[in-house]
């Protein structure tokens, strides 16, 4: 999938660096354009003094709280584009594995692949330092993702509250879509784990 970009601005900001402490900030914006989504704005903002670096995405389109939803089952369907906003929640109910956004959550554009890349290099590092019972869970889960690259057969669950993120397939009836219930909505989690139940 072709995904093309055009402008790039960098503006200094007022924000203090998370990092170091100092405001030598700028944020870059860049415009790119997604096939069959549309235009999505990359924020990155980086600390000209630490190299402290921080990315969002946001959707130029409509902005609705949507949860997006894949059957992934064959090799193909890996490639379909996700892009995730900082406040998106990624679920693979088959692993029991839920990404939630943190407080520095990063936005990116990646295909279902990428996801299954990131999630094991978290997980890898949070078992560095794990206790027993998140270290049985963790390298379960993973063994389970390593067996999915080979062989794929699970949900691929992406919400996000502000409509920023998509699941985009070639082949649009891979994807169901819907708006999250006001329900939902009350649930969704904003909690500083990376990865839980
Ligand atoms: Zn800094």
């Amino acid at each position: 999938m072709a995904l093309t970009h055009s402008g790039n601005e960098k503006t200094p900001v007022e924000n203090i660096c998370p990092c170091c402490g100092t405001n030598v900030m700028c944020v870059t914006k860049s415009e790119y354009n997604v096939d069959n989504f549309g235009s999505v704005l990359m924020k990155t903002t980086t600390c000209q003094k630490c190299g402290y670096k921080h990315t969002d995405i946001l959707s130029l389109e409509k902005n609705e709280p949507t949860i997006f939803r894949a059957k992934i089952s064959s090799a193909s369907d890996l490639d379909i584009r996700v892009v995730k906003s900082g406040t998106a929640t990624i679920k693979i109910p088959e692993f029991g594995a839920t990404i939630t956004p943190g407080q520095a959550s990063e936005g990116f554009i990646t295909n279902v692949e990428g996801v299954l890349d990131r999630l094991e290099d978290t997980l890898t590092f949070m078992l560095s330092s794990a206790d027993e019972k998140h270290l049985k869970k963790g390298r379960r889960i993973l063994k389970l993702i390593q067996k999915s690259k080979g062989n794929p057969c699970f949900t691929f669950i992406i919400e996000d509250p502000f409509g920023n993120s998509r699941l985009i397939s070639s082949d649009s009836s891979k994807i169901k879509t819907r708006n999250l219930t006001n329900r939902e909505l009350q649930k969704v989690k904003f909690g500083l784990d990376a990865v839980r139940d």
